[in-house]
């Protein structure tokens, strides 16, 4: 059996102890039965025993995934079955007992939010909220679980992320960081929260990709990541020094859509991505298969004829990117990413230009992807280097 390069996100619940400014939920109906939960499983066991595949992780969250009174129960099988398991959910979960739960079922990260300064984050989340998070930050470092700070980035915090880096580094976290934008979708559209304008973005990009070359040189324990596809593109496009190659090149892939991820809802609607609010199906009446494989929709995203603005783009393999964004500023997925820095275009052969079947997109188009950029990244780097030493007499 292979393994594809697939997680679920699975919401297992709309419910949540908070009710952030800005969360994308907003109506709180439904939870996700074991049975239900059962059902689902088999339908995903069906579909890898027909293409001889595993899917290999899934993300729990909800709302608070811990709303769901069968939690533990589905964390406890998917963990029997041998399931990578993450969880994204909120610091007042992180207690003894379930760090302790989350640790016997191998849990392999624990993401929390942190959306600015204190006065900031907490005017968003809820106040003590932010001490909650830091405190919840050295309560799992203590049972060794790994874990991530994610940063929501729009008009009303972007000048705050690099303080709050600051401050993190002043606390010594030992944590994942990173940001994404924020969508106007849900309870932020509500709100009123805006995403952030797309002049500013480079030079957010610039000086994010600057602290990240910091903080690996000075080994912080505090490790600044990439999440944005459009982030990791400009990293590569900067990284001439080759900080920026060791950090990316363990995960090139660019946009999850249609390729490597999708979000199932408790509802059981299923959504390329959380973030796009395009169903695509529903899993308690589908086939995974007709979903996943067939679905119209999902498949452009495994066609590089579709991407108008990106298909002929140098960073087409790691990026492709927002349709989440470009969707919530123009109503069509495809269309332009106003956060994309890049002016340039350069035409690159890769498997999304080939007519291969759904499945081998599925198992072999990431692969194929990383290893075309990859290796041509490379080569340009050790050419670079080359002719360094020589001007340099070495
Ligand atoms: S053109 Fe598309 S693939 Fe290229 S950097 Fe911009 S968003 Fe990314
Ligand atoms: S649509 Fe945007 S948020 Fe969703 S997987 Fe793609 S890049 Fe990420």
């Amino acid at each position: 059996m292979k393994t594809l390069n697939f997680s679920i996100q699975w919401h297992i619940t709309d419910r949540c102890l908070n009710r952030c400014k800005h969360c994308y939920i907003d109506t709180c109906t439904n939870d996700v039965s074991f049975e239900q939960y059962r059902y689902v499983m088999d339908k995903l066991r069906r579909f890898e025993e027909h293409h001889d595949v595993i899917i290999p992780g899934f993300c729990i969250t909800g709302g608070d995934p811990f709303c769901n009174v069968d939690f533990y129960k589905i964390v406890e099988d998917l963990s029997r079955r041998g399931k990578k398991v993450s969880i994204l959910g909120i610091p007042e979960r992180v207690t003894t007992d379930n760090m302790r739960f989350l640790s016997q079922n191998g849990i392999s990260c624990y993401q929390v939010s942190l959306d600015g300064t204190q006065m900031d984050h907490d005017s968003i989340r809820g106040d003590g909220s932010y001490l909650r998070t830091i405190e919840a930050i050295k309560t799992l470092e203590q049972y060794d679980i790994p874990r991530t700070i994610m940063f929501t980035l729009g008009e009303h915090n972007r000048k705050d992320m690099f303080q709050l880096i600051k401050e993190l580094d002043k606390e010594d976290v030992a944590a994942d960081f990173t940001f994404d934008f924020l969508v106007e979708e849900g309870k932020a559209k509500v709100n009123c929260m805006e995403m952030i304008s797309p002049e500013c973005c480079e030079s957010i990009f610039d000086e994010y990709f600057q602290q990240m070359q910091r903080h690996q040189k000075e080994k912080k324990r505090l490790r600044l990541r990439m999440k944005s596809p459009m982030m990791k593109a400009y990293a590569l496009s900067k990284s001439e020094d080759g900080i920026g190659y060791s950090t990316i090149l363990n995960r090139i892939d660019g946009c999850h859509c249609g390729i490597s991820s999708c979000a199932i809802l408790p509802n059981g609607d299923v959504y390329p991505c959380r973030r796009l609010p395009i169903c695509i199906g529903n899993i308690y009446d589908e086939d995974f298969e007709e979903i996943i494989l067939d679905n119209e929709f999902i498949k452009r995203f495994r066609r590089r004829d579709s991407y108008a603005l990106c298909e002929d783009c140098q960073h087409f393999t790691v990026c492709r990117g927002c349709p989440a964004i470009s969707y919530s500023f123009s109503g069509n997925p495809f269309g332009k990413t106003p956060y994309c820095f890049s002016k340039k275009t350069v035409p690159n052969g890769d498997a999304l230009s080939k007519d291969n079947g759904e499945i081998d997109l599925l198992l072999n188009g990431v692969g194929q992807l990383d290893t075309v950029y990859t290796r041509r990244m490379i080569s340009d780097y050790i050419k670079k280097n080359m002719q360094r030493s020589k001007e340099n007499g070495n």
